[in-house]
């Protein structure tokens, strides 16, 4: 892989203005496990996605007291952000990342110091709550706080009605403003990195395609192959939390093609 490694460092070190996506496979490393690799999540418990089906969610009290539980057992709030976060920090901190966009929902960019306003958060938060019949938003621990103390399902403090995590689930549509967000930073980059994902999920995948007929190059960093490693420039399996710092600590060149 180091001709690989050689030739996406020479791509880094050329751009300017980077736009990454990144998926679960970004915070495996801080003890979350991610969906569809092979510790993951639905690959070990494939009944778990039901949990994030907003249609069985809404019509199944006994899915909701689940969802509740694992929001409770969650491996994010015991993690901390790695390497590969922190070194999107520094990208940032060069003046050289437009925006990053991630599909992943436990904050850790942002705990590791990325500006909140660099993150493009496609499929929400699960710190936070929002109740689907009154929209009224909350703090997800102040929830969970309700849930260890015996509520097994507990209401909208606003409305009495069903509260959820705010993150996007299945038969859910994206935010309309996050979606524009997003398109526009993969529209106005020179090089697009997707690290940690399958890319198997849309709108989320195709913000790489977009970004390549713009004109940038593509970079995917991902141990597993992906349906976009065809229009990648460079292809890179090592762990993320290597080959991210790895990328940003290329020495940047003044030519704009290598
Ligand atoms: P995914 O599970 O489909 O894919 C993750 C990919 O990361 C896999 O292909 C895997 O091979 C790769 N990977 C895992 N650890 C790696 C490592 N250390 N180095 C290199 N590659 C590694 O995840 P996705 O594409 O993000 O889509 C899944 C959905 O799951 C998203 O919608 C997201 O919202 C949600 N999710 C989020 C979290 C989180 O917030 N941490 C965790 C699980 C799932
Ligand atoms: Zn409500």
């Amino acid at each position: 892989e180091s001709a690989a490694r050689q030739r996406a460092r020479e791509l880094f070190g050329a751009a300017r203005r980077i736009t990454a996506l990144t998926g679960a496979g970004i915070s495996t490393a801080s003890g979350i496990p991610d969906f569809r690799g092979p510790d993951g999540v639905w690959t070990r418990n494939p009944e778990a996605a039901r949990l994030s089906d907003i249609d069985s969610y809404l019509a199944d009290e006994s899915v909701r007291e689940k969802a509740w539980r694992a929001r409770a057992e969650h491996a994010a709030w015991r993690a901390e952000p790695n390497d590969a976060h922190r070194a999107f920090v520094d990208l940032d901190a060069a003046g050289r990342l437009r925006a990053l966009l991630t599909q992943n929902i436990d904050e850790l960019h942002q705990r590791a110091g990325l500006a909140a306003d660099k993150v493009v958060e496609l499929h929400g938060t699960m710190r936070r709550t929002i109740c689907v019949d009154c929209g009224a938003p909350g703090l997800m621990l102040a929830a969970l706080e309700r849930v260890a103390a015996g509520e097994t399902d507990p209401p909208c403090p606003s409305c009495g009605g069903i509260m959820k995590s705010a993150v996007v689930f299945f038969g859910e549509p994206l935010d309309t403003e996050v979606i524009r967000s997003a398109r526009s930073a993969a529209l106005d980059c020179d090089l697009f990195l997707a690290a940690g994902t399958s890319l198997s999920v849309h709108p989320a995948a195709g913000f790489a395609e977009l970004a390549t007929r713009a004109g940038a190059r593509l970079i995917i960093c991902n141990a597993e192959p992906t349906p976009y490693d065809d229009l990648a420039d460079a292809v890179l399996r090592g762990p993320l939390a290597e080959v991210v710092p790895d990328l940003v600590a290329a020495p940047v060149s003044d030519s704009a093609e290598p």
